[in-house]
């Protein structure tokens, strides 16, 4: 869960899951602000209102783009769940929902059209080089 408390964030997740369990739930979270949810009020702080499943997905699509990107993926060329599991260190459940998003995005074709993808793209254009090295 994520508070705003005197105007400062804490997200507040279970270090006694497993890495990757825990890496999405903070990229999950961080969707939620940088998303600008709309938030509530909880007895002791502010927090987002998680009782609509719509900012829910929304959060969810937030962390699996900032933890596996589509143009990196496409880049390396990796396909199936466990690769890209291993990839991002996200859980395989989680790669498996990526990896079904990613054989569309594959048969559609259109990587690299959008400036922000493109960007992205940049930032990673020397990690991609040193893997396709490899
Ligand atoms: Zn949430």
């Amino acid at each position: 869960a994520t508070y705003l408390i005197n105007s400062k964030w804490y997200i507040v997740y279970n270090d006694t899951e497993p890495r990757q369990r825990s890496r999405f739930t903070v990229a999950h979270e961080l969707g939620h602000i940088l998303l600008g949810h709309i938030m509530c009020d909880k007895h002791y702080a502010r927090t987002f209102d998680t009782s609509r499943p719509t900012i829910e997905q929304e959060a969810d699509v937030f962390a699996a783009r900032l933890l596996a990107p589509a143009c990196v993926l496409w880049a390396l060329n990796v396909h199936t769940p466990q690769d890209i599991s291993e990839l991002c260190d996200i859980s395989l459940a989680a790669a498996q929902v990526r990896s079904e998003r990613m054989e569309i995005l594959y048969s559609r074709n259109k990587f690299l059209q959008s400036p922000l993808e493109k960007a992205v793209y940049d930032n990673f254009k020397e990690y991609i080089q040193k893997q396709t090295a490899k």
